[in-house]
Formats: structure tokens, C-alpha cells, sequence
């Protein structure tokens, strides 16, 4: 499925998106690819295990349908 990301929607990535839940479509964390880790960007800076800002560690994230 498409995604348009940005504040003008501007970006489009295309992944898959889990409607199970009807209301919402969830997908793996766009900016750390899912593991929830941002420190493998920068350890040097933040630390090898850094939870990821966009999704809070989780590395799900919602999106509207
Ligand atoms: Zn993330």
C-alpha cells in the first residue's frame, strides 16, 4: 500500500500496512525500520540500544486509511 508522509504529503513510501484492526492500517516504524532501535544510526552519540523517537521503541506505528 501507498503511504504519504510529511506534512504537505510530500513523500511516499510504499509498505505493508495491517488493516486487522478496521479503523487504522499499522506498520513497521518508517524511520527505524521496525526494531524499535535508533542507536545503530549513531552509537557513537546516543548509545548502541536508543529507543526510537517516531514510535517510541515499539517500532509500530499507526497510519489513517
Ligand atoms: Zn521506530
Amino acid at each position: 500500500m501507498r503511504i504519504d508522509r510529511g506534512f504537505h504529503r510530500e513523500n511516499v513510501a510504499i509498505c505493508d500496512v495491517d488493516v486487522s484492526s478496521g479503523i487504522a492500517g499499522e506498520i513497521a516504524c518508517l524511520e527505524c525500520g521496525g526494531d524499535g532501535n535508533w542507536g545503530k544510526f549513531a552509537p557513537e552519540i546516543v548509545g548502541a540500544d536508543y529507543p526510537c523517537n517516531d514510535c517510541k521503541g515499539t517500532g509500530r506505528m499507526w497510519v489513517s486509511l
